[in-house]
């Protein structure tokens, strides 16, 4: 099973994508985890992308496509991959293409995760954190015992910036822009599955693993 996983930061995809691979035993491929283990590992490209993030500079698609294109290559992805956080961008999707037919392994879907941009801001704008040991709570799901202050500590929580509903908002939209011409992408090379992320995890995940299957 080759699939890559797209939809709105925070629509839940990571999650599923981990579902999924564990289901069909093939290997979850998160580059928010390749970037880390070559910026750990000081790899050349680790330390490439490690300059660009160090002067707060989105890291080029050239590196991220090199990085993607090693960890594809290694023994586990042969029996198959689910990509979530890449292809993000449709030049990211045209290169994935490329090298997927390089190595004579085209991707099989692409799973597009739909959920309503408002959903997903509640979700943003209600979460608090903890300044001083950085734990997470959820007005809605997951508030602290007494309205405002850390369970941990009794420090009173704060919502981070990025949080804040309009914050939040913006940069969905502005990433989801650059994502959104996958869609007609894939849908024109015939891959493209859409499944409704509204719900519980596990509800979701069964129409994910019934589209891929189906
Ligand atoms: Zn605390």
């Amino acid at each position: 099973m080759r699939v890559v996983f797209l939809g709105l930061p925070g629509s839940g995809k990571g999650t599923q994508a981990a579902l999924l691979a564990r289901a069909a035993r093939v290997s979850h491929i998160a580059t928010g985890d390749i970037f880390r283990a070559n910026v750990r590992d000081q790899t050349p490209l680790g330390r490439t992308a490690r300059a660009y993030m160090d002067r707060g500079e989105n890291v080029p698609d050239d590196v991220t496509i090199a990085m993607v294109r090693a960890r594809l290559q290694e023994p586990d992805a042969a029996a198959g991959f689910i990509l979530d956080g890449f292809p993000r961008t449709l030049p990211q999707g045209q290169a994935l293409d490329r090298m997927l037919e390089d190595l004579a392994t085209p991707l099989e879907h692409a799973l597009y995760l739909r959920v309503d941009i408002g959903a997903v801001v509640r979700r943003l704008s209600g979460r608090r954190v903890c300044p001083k040991d950085g734990a997470v709570y959820h007005v809605e799901t997951q508030p602290p015992k007494t309205p405002g202050v850390c369970d941990l500590c009794g420090t009173a929580l704060i919502q981070r910036d990025d949080d804040r509903d309009e914050v939040a908002r913006h940069r969905i939209r502005v990433q989801w822009a650059q994502a959104e011409p996958l869609l007609p992408y894939y849908a024109g090379q015939g891959k493209l599955l859409e499944v409704d992320g509204a719900g519980e995890v596990t509800a979701v995940a069964a129409r994910v693993s019934a589209a891929v299957s189906g």
